[in-house]
């Protein structure tokens, strides 16, 4: 009785509610703790340089069935998801930690696969295994990555610093790995009512790609550099647009304006959107899994951000005078909440 009570209220405090309840009352008593909780990755003073720590926890289940998603392509994007915090600060990651807990049903062959999976993504984004724990389990697999990364302190990207008339813009395009999803969710459905049934995923290979093996940005980082833009607030999207720049937002004191036919949407999603009877601003704003970096920058940029192919602009920061806003492709402003998508329902 008590816990279903307690289990209750977990649930209505969202994790963000959470998460704040449980850490609010820690005091930092070393002066290198630069920054804690409440941003893509927590930022450690170490020379002249910062120390990015991030990481991620991925449980057989609740992230992952591992009856379509390969063990190669699950180490993979089990790598990309915490690189993907540590170039949301504007950092480069440099090593990784890897621990996994694991039941009797896994074979050393699909861990052989796990760990090739990780490989491969240490080799693409230049980052080093240098340790984690090993351990079984009575129920699924768990893998938790911790990535370290390093960022010069006049360079680092935190959700806090959209200031009011930027820009707001994102990289890539968003909504895919949602759709992808649904895809592979409909077809494992079909399976189990009937094992003869060949799975239909062949149409739509970059959903499929993006929910499984997702990449990360860094050359667009590089040509910001290039550029000499530095954004003023920067996360990666791994919620969903909407509740993405919320946080941007809460954490900037600012509020934002974004325009629905501004936000970038690969033609596949388009398709697949369609074959579901979804929308697929619905898919962009909600979706979630894009890992692509969502970024403010201020407005005498706007040229040369147009002109950097991968980026969109979307909106711009408004004050909380207004409400975060959507404008809808009919010019109707609706209210942009974290899962406000039924008030956006046209
Ligand atoms: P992201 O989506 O970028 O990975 P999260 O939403 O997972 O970020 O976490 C938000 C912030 O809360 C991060 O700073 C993270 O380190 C912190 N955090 C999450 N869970 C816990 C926890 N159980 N204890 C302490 N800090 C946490
Ligand atoms: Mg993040």
């Amino acid at each position: 009785m008590k816990e279903s009570k307690n289990v209750a209220s977990i649930g209505s405090m969202g994790e963000f509610g959470l998460i704040n309840h449980l850490t609010k009352n820690f005091k930092h008593v070393n002066k290198s703790t630069l920054t804690a909780v409440g941003d893509d990755a927590a930022v450690i003073e170490c020379g002249a340089d910062c120390m990015l720590v991030t990481t991620d926890l991925l449980v057989e289940g609740v992230h992952f069935d591992l009856m379509y998603t390969p063990l190669r392509h699950l180490g993979y994007k089990s790598v990309v998801v915490n690189l993907s915090d540590i170039y949301a600060m504007n950092g480069k990651p440099e090593q990784i930690t890897v621990s996994i807990a694991i039941s009797a049903k896994i074979t050393l062959t699909a861990l052989d696969e796990l760990y090739a999976g990780i490989k491969a993504a240490c080799e693409r984004y230049g980052v080093d295994l240098i340790g984690g724990d090993t351990t079984t389990s009575i129920t699924g697999m768990t893998i938790s990555v911790t990535a370290l990364g390093r960022v010069k302190r006049d360079e680092i990207c935190y959700r806090s610093g959209a200031k009011i008339n930027h820009l707001v813009c994102v990289t890539g395009n968003l909504g895919a790995a949602y759709l992808g999803l649904q895809l592979l969710e409909r077809e494992k459905e079909l399976y189990l009512k009937d094992p003869n049934t060949q799975p239909e995923i062949s149409g739509y290979p970059y959903c499929i790609e993006r929910i499984l093996k997702p990449e990360n940005t860094p050359a667009i980082l590089q040509l910001l550099r290039e550029n000499n833009i530095l954004p003023s607030a920067m996360m990666d999207v791994s919620d969903g647009l909407s509740s993405d720049i919320l946080h941007i937002c809460s954490q900037s004191g600012v509020s934002c304006k974004i325009f629905e036919d501004k936000i970038p949407i690969h033609p596949e999603t388009r398709l697949l959107a369609e074959e579901f009877h979804l929308d697929p601003s619905i898919a962009a704003l909600n979706g979630g899994e894009d890992y692509e970096l969502l970024f403010t920058a201020d407005p005498v940029h706007y040229e040369k951000l147009s002109a950097i192919e991968g980026i969109h602009v979307i909106g711009y920061i408004t004050d909380t005078a207004n409400q975060p806003v959507l404008v809808a492709r009919n010019g109707v402003e609706v209210a942009l909440k974290a899962q406000g998508w039924n008030h956006f329902n046209k």
